[in-house]
C-alpha cells in the first residue's frame, strides 16, 4: 500500500515541515519541501502535496513523482513548485533535500534584489559564499526553475527575486539548517546595513573558507 512505502522518509519530511512552521520560516501552506528517493532504476521525489498544511501534513499530505513530474502512485497532486524542485535534483546530483520557504528577512533581501554577503564565518563553509538572487520568474514556472538553478550554481542557497528562499542539503537536516542560517544572516545583513556597518569578512578568510567548502563537498561526493 502506498502509505507503507518510504515510511521513514515520510516521517522525516513531516518533521522538517513542522520545524519550518515552528521556527517561523513558513506559515500554513506557504512553502514546500521535497526529498530525493534513491531508487532503481531512476530516483523519485517525495514532495509536499499542492496546498498541504505544513504543520499537519497527515497521511495524505505528500506526493511521489518521477524526475519529470509524473505521479508514480495514486497520491494528491504535487506542490505547484514541483518544477523548481525537479530542476534542482536533475542539475545537482549531490542534493538530497530541497526546501522552499518565504521567511521575512530573506524575502526582504529578495525583494530589494540584494545578494546577501557572507558576513559571518559559518556562511561560506555551509552555503559556499554569498547568497545570490535569482532573476524573477513567475511562481510555478519552468522559467523560475531554470533561473533558480542557474543562480544556485554549486551553492546551497538562493533567493528568488520578489518571492522567497530556496535552500538545499545533502540531507534534510542540512537543508533545514541552511534555511535557518540564511534567515539569521539576512536579519544580520538588514540591521548592520541600517547601522551603516555591514563589514565584510576579510577576503583571505573568505577564500580559505571557500576552499574548506570545496573540500567538504569533494569528500562527501567520494563517500556516496
Ligand atoms: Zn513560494
Amino acid at each position: 500500500m502506498t502509505t507503507q512505502r518510504w515510511q521513514s522518509q515520510r516521517e522525516t519530511i513531516t518533521d522538517v515541515c513542522r520545524s519550518l512552521v515552528r521556527t517561523g520560516l513558513v506559515s500554513g501552506s506557504s512553502g514546500n519541501v521535497s526529498l530525493r528517493l534513491r531508487n532503481h532504476p531512476h530516483d523519485l521525489v517525495l514532495i509536499t502535496a499542492r496546498g498541504a498544511d505544513l504543520d499537519d501534513l497527515g497521511p495524505h499530505g505528500l506526493s511521489i513523482i518521477d524526475m519529470v513530474g509524473e505521479p508514480v502512485e495514486e497520491e494528491l497532486p504535487p506542490s505547484s513548485e514541483s518544477a523548481l524542485h525537479l530542476r534542482i535534483y536533475r542539475g545537482r546530483p549531490d542534493v538530497g533535500c530541497v526546501i522552499h520557504s518565504h521567511p521575512i528577512y530573506a524575502t526582504v533581501a529578495a525583494v530589494a534584489g540584494r545578494e546577501i554577503p557572507p558576513l559571518i564565518d559559518e556562511v561560506v563553509i555551509k552555503i559556499g559564499g554569498p547568497v545570490p538572487v535569482a532573476e524573477y520568474g513567475f511562481p510555478g514556472s519552468e522559467e523560475l526553475a531554470q533561473k533558480s538553478l542557474a543562480s544556485l550554481g554549486d551553492g546551497m542557497a538562493v533567493l528568488l527575486r520578489n518571492h522567497g528562499l530556496i535552500t538545499v542539503g545533502r540531507t534534510p537536516r542540512e537543508a533545514l539548517e541552511n534555511s535557518l542560517l540564511v534567515e539569521r544572516l539576512a536579519r544580520i545583513f538588514l540591521y548592520t546595513t541600517l547601522l551603516g556597518a555591514a563589514h565584510p569578512l576579510p577576503e583571505e578568510t573568505v577564500e580559505l573558507e571557500k576552499e574548506l567548502y570545496r573540500m567538504k563537498r569533494a569528500a562527501e561526493s567520494m563517500d556516496k
